[in-house]
């Protein structure tokens, strides 16, 4: 795959109009009042320039959402006790397929996970509180997969392209641009916590299969994972993954299947 995706937007100017209308309503530079002829033509060069991201930006854009969430986020200390749990089942996991990994706990209820491009992975106390050390583990392996298989970059990319003032915020640092933080909470939103397909999701349950065989875990965490999301659903309460993802009983089910 070559470098530099050339991006949709260079070549259709409904796509190109759309962000040209998130260029002129975000630019933290815009005049409140009407825009110029000028602007609207500066803003269509902002359009043209977020057309083109290249894998090496796009991990830097990624590094730059890991860093906003483990600003908003409260992140669990060295000598935490989810810490300690998080560092000990993932003990020599330093990197997996060729990733760089930094995993690291979030002091949060919610029942979550979450990898990025840049092999940033949190994993929420409230899934750590709700599963076995295996079962972390697989949750972790389909996160991975998620970024190995390209998902969020897809649609990082896609982001990128629609929203042209997203990638001109801010000061360029090192020929990357950074990302105003104001913008980067709702990219965040857009690319990390939304919903996958389903061939998506099959995709990154095969890959956490191969992640847990690969690293010597007990497959069977992974159908087992899928078992407490769905005693979880039937509790009525608001399960960060299983808004996002297919029903686990279904998941489980086919997992099974493969690791009889
Ligand atoms: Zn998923």
């Amino acid at each position: 795959m070559g470098k530099h995706i050339r991006l949709l937007a260079a070549i259709s100017p409904m796509l190109a109009a759309a962000g040209l209308v998130g260029a002129t309503l975000l630019a933290p530079t815009s005049p409140a009042h009407s825009q110029s002829l000028g602007d609207i033509m500066g803003s269509a060069k902002k359009v043209a320039q977020a057309a083109t991201v290249s894998d090496e930006e796009i991990v830097v854009y990624f590094g730059q959402m890991s860093d906003e969430m483990d600003r908003q986020n409260s992140l669990a200390p060295a000598n935490n006790p989810y810490a300690v749990r998080l560092a000990k089942l993932t003990q020599g996991l330093d990197s997996y397929d060729g990733l760089d990994l930094d995993i690291q706990a979030y002091l949060m209820d919610d029942v979550n996970a979450f990898a990025m491009g840049d092999g940033t992975v949190r994993v929420y106390s409230g899934l750590m509180d709700a599963m076995t050390d295996d079962e972390v583990r697989c949750v972790i392996g389909h996160e991975i997969g998620h970024v190995k298989l390209e998902h969020g970059q897809k649609r990082l990319k896609r982001a990128l392209q629609q929203d042209a003032a997203l990638s001109v915020a801010g000061t360029a640092s090192g020929g990357v641009r950074q990302i105003a933080n104001s913008q980067l909470g709702g990219l965040v939103q857009n690319v990390v916590y939304a919903q996958h397909s389903q061939k998506a999701e099959t995709q990154s349950d095969d890959y956490a299969l191969g992640f847990m065989a690969a690293n010597g875990y007990n497959l069977q965490g992974c159908p087992s994972a899928m078992d407490k999301l769905a005693a979880l659903g039937g509790g009525g309460g608001g399960i960060a993954l299983l808004q996002t993802h297919p029903d686990p009983a279904k998941r489980a089910k086919r997992m099974r299947k493969q690791i009889e």
